[in-house]
């Protein structure tokens, strides 16, 4: 092995935007954020996002052994990086909560089920955001399907 140059753009820690989202390879960054500005149409686009990666995402926020991890990077983002915005999104055929098999290939029960894990997720990062004072920082939820990244009310 051997040094190399790399070419990290060190001029600011702070940023505006986190990104919640599975450690699955497959659900990549700079992917993952492109598609995210896409989604987010007319708003404010992410410019520069803090990454937060937990297996199954809403998983790791609501299982009770995987929540300190998330809950000590989320306070990190918004108490060292001003972070405002919070970007979750689970994904479709997640290893975390059994893949697709465990919906034996049923793609609307799927989604449903993720999208109800992530309101419970987002509920909970919700309350903790109340405990650090910083109430006025949203959480936006999205579902990473098997073909599009769709945002969630
Ligand atoms: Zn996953």
């Amino acid at each position: 092995m051997k040094a190399v140059p790399i070419h990290t753009n060190w001029g600011e820690h702070k940023c505006f935007d986190a990104i919640i989202r599975c450690i699955d390879h497959r659900i990549s960054g700079e992917e993952v954020a492109e598609a995210l500005n896409e989604a987010l149409d007319d708003q404010r686009k992410i410019v520069r996002a803090d990454d937060i990666t937990g297996a199954g995402v809403s998983l790791a926020v609501l299982k009770d052994e995987y929540w300190p991890l998330i809950r000590d990077e989320v306070r990190v983002a918004v108490e060292k990086h001003g972070v405002k915005r919070f970007l979750l999104l689970d994904h479709h055929d997640c290893g975390a909560y059994g893949g697709v098999d465990k919906f034996a290939g049923d793609l609307v029960a799927e989604r449903e089920f993720h999208i109800a894990e992530m309101h419970k997720a987002k509920d909970k990062l919700l309350a903790f955001l109340m405990e650090l004072d910083a109430s006025d920082v949203e959480v936006l939820l999205f579902y990473w399907g098997e073909h599009q990244l769709e945002p969630v009310e």
